[in-house]
C-alpha cells in the first residue's frame, strides 16, 4: 500500500489505524489523511476518544483496521 503523509504536521507513513480513521469520521474518499494527533486536534476530541473508535470499528469487523 503507497504510504501516506499527515496533510497538517508531515508525519510520514501512517499508521492503518490512523487512515482508517480518516476514511471512518471524514471522508471515504478523501486524499488528504491525518495522523491520530492531528485528527483528535480537527476533530476536537481527545486521541483516547479515538483509540476507543478504532476499537469499537475492529469489533464491528470493518476492514480498514
Ligand atoms: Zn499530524
Amino acid at each position: 500500500m503507497e504510504k501516506k503523509n499527515c496533510y497538517v504536521c508531515g508525519k510520514e507513513a501512517l499508521s492503518k489505524n490512523e487512515i482508517g480513521l480518516t476514511k471512518k469520521l471524514l471522508d471515504k474518499n478523501s486524499r488528504r489523511f491525518y495522523c491520530l494527533d492531528c485528527l483528535a486536534e480537527y476533530l476536537e476530541v481527545d486521541t483516547e476518544f479515538l483509540l476507543a473508535k478504532v476499537e469499537e470499528f475492529k469489533e464491528q469487523g470493518c476492514k480498514q483496521f
